[in-house]
């Protein structure tokens, strides 16, 4: 199942949809210049469907050294958040992206079920 952003108020909507990813997964960028790369997502913005992996869609910041805050003068590199349509969960088993099913346990815990290899992810 593809999940289409069509309205800005189907966010959250969408963000159920894509909501198998979650703080501290490991993902890869599937589109885009960063195509292939991987990292760990360390900040999340359900409402914008986006998502801020670390190592990865690196921006350049022009910085001065002004302010309460100490920094260099120069340009410093900072990830931007990027499109969650453009991630996907890497499986730990196959070492794979891949999409996630959902199983439920006997205790009726959700666990995240790998598609290509059909391990178990937590
Ligand atoms: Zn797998």
């Amino acid at each position: 199942m593809e999940c289409k952003r069509a309205d800005p108020l189907l966010a959250t909507a969408l963000w159920r949809c894509n909501v198998r990813i979650r703080k501290g997964d490991t993902v890869e960028v599937i589109s885009g210049d960063d195509l292939g790369a991987r990292g760990t997502i360390h900040r999340m913005f359900p409402r914008e469907g986006r998502v801020v992996i670390s190592g990865v869609n690196l921006i350049k910041r022009h910085t001065r050294p002004t302010g309460q805050v100490k920094t260099k003068a120069g340009i410093i590199e900072r990830e931007a958040p990027i499109d969650l349509s453009k991630v996907a969960l890497v499986c730990s088993s196959c070492d794979r992206w891949t999409r996630v099913s959902y199983e439920i346990m006997d205790d009726g815990s959700k666990v995240r079920v790998c598609k290509r290899c059909g391990e178990r992810m937590e």
